[in-house]
């Protein structure tokens, strides 16, 4: 399976079949939202949008070279954009071991961009992990929380960009301007987590035997 999605700045967007399995079964959630649920949203613009099963999800650091306390804290003030901006349905913890961390950050210092990687059911957009590299180039502040909010946009499930550019999740920003999320970003999550803020819920089997995909975003050209 290849599939090639272009974007203002997308410099590359692999799709790997995952090496393992983990189908696992049980059941899950099912969305029942469409894209007329929530409106103002781009999730028509989207490759696909996802989800994860439950709240809180998992992050790790990586403690590797390019790890600092400060960038941690830069990101993790990114990430609670989403977190306040749903009303804490969106959630983390934070884990100090890697083992079973969902969402593994790392921070890269010879870009300015993003990107996320994530594996996901392709029959039902269950996301499995997900991987956020964080350029910290520069050094600069405001541009490290707009990118690490950016990029855990697309690890909530938000498998694209919009085409807006006042969005978060529009595929570039420019420096020192602080990325907020908009009424569209928001809906857009809304709708992969829809029934948390209906509570219509439909139960369904969730797939056994499938093997996740893997896709990568890359994201960014702040200047
Ligand atoms: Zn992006």
């Amino acid at each position: 399976m290849r599939r090639v999605v272009r974007d203002c700045c997308i410099l590359a967007l692999a799709v790997l079949m995952a090496g393992c399995g983990g189908g696992g079964t049980g059941t899950g959630e099912q969305r029942v939202c469409s894209a007329d649920t929530f409106v103002p949203n781009y999730v028509r613009q989207l490759d696909q949008l996802l989800y994860w099963e439950r709240f809180p999800v998992t992050v790790y650091f990586e403690r590797d070279a390019n790890y600092s306390d400060y960038y941690r804290t830069l990101a993790l003030q990114g990430f609670d954009q989403w977190v306040e901006a749903t009303g804490s349905v969106v959630r983390y913890r934070e884990v100090s071991n890697p083992d079973g961390a969902l969402i593994k950050v790392y921070f890269k210092p010879d870009t300015r961009n993003g990107l996320t990687t994530y594996r996901y059911y392709p029959s039902s957009g269950r996301l499995v992990s997900a991987t956020i590299e964080i350029g910290v180039q520069g050094n600069n502040p405001i541009d490290i929380r707009s990118i690490a909010a950016h990029e855990f946009g697309h690890a909530l499930g938000i498998a694209g960009h919009s085409k807006d550019p006042q969005d978060m999740m529009f595929a570039t920003y420019t420096t020192n301007v602080p990325l907020k999320i908009t009424q569209s970003d928001l809906n857009t999550v809304k709708t992969a987590y829809c029934s948390y803020f209906l509570n219509r819920t439909r139960t369904v089997p969730l797939p056994s035997d499938e093997t996740p995909v893997e896709v990568t975003i890359v994201c960014g050209c702040g200047d």
